[in-house]
């Protein structure tokens, strides 16, 4: 029942559109309508003065936020380095800064990523981790499944002896409805390879994150 998109390998699950969900994308008019029913449930009318560009934004804002889905983080980090000149320690980058939408009900999580990995014969450019990091926060997410994609998408894609992913991260649905509790973060945390099965390797990673904030 999968059909196969090109730009996503849905063997691996990082597909969230199956093909024929994908042809059934709405058009820009029917998201348009979508944000002004939205509006009426709201109590407000979309044919006032200040709302009636509104649609068009919200529209536009959502190709935006959303762009990780025609994104495959895998291609991302395609392009590796052979050469670490002997190095065989742990990377470790701290607090990338993302913005999420969680699954429940569309509202913003915002957060950091701590990325760590031991190489085994290869590395690949910063930047690719924030793009990777990003390619899966701009969809519907939980924080628990976008903490492993992005570990799981790194081991994968660099075979690195190990890869820690820590997130932090603030739900915007549960400071502003609900229990509306403010100044709650939510951490999440995958650890593969030595990082999941030695201490020391876990504790390096940790202690260098540790050395990064001071
Ligand atoms: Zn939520």
């Amino acid at each position: 029942m999968h059909g196969t998109l090109p730009n996503f390998d849905i063997e691996n699950g990082l597909a969230l559109l199956t093909e024929t969900e994908a042809g059934q994308r709405p058009s820009r008019e029917a998201a348009e309508e979508a944000v002004r029913t939205l509006i009426r449930w709201a109590g407000d009318d979309p044919g006032r003065e200040g709302l009636v560009d509104t649609p068009a934004r919200v529209a536009r804002a959502y190709a935006e936020w959303f762009a990780g889905y025609d994104q495959d983080p895998a291609d991302i980090l395609q392009r590796t380095f052979e050469e670490v000149g002997g190095y065989d320690d742990v990377v470790a980058l701290r607090g990338i800064p993302f913005e999420s939408w969680c699954e429940h009900h569309m509202a913003t999580i915002r957060g950091t990523v701590d990325i760590g990995y031991l190489p085994r014969d290869r590395v690949v450019g910063i930047s690719k981790l924030s793009r990777v990091v990003d390619a899966f926060a701009r969809r519907l997410q939980v924080q628990e499944r976008m903490t492993a994609e992005i570990a799981d998408t790194i081991q994968k894609a660099l075979n690195p002896r190990g890869v820690g992913v820590i997130v932090k991260a603030t739900h915007a649905c549960m400071a502003s409805r609900g229990v509306r509790k403010h100044g709650v973060s939510m951490v999440t945390s995958r650890m593969l390879g030595v990082f999941r099965d030695e201490p020391a390797t876990r504790q390096e990673f940790l202690a260098a994150l540790a050395r990064a904030e001071a």
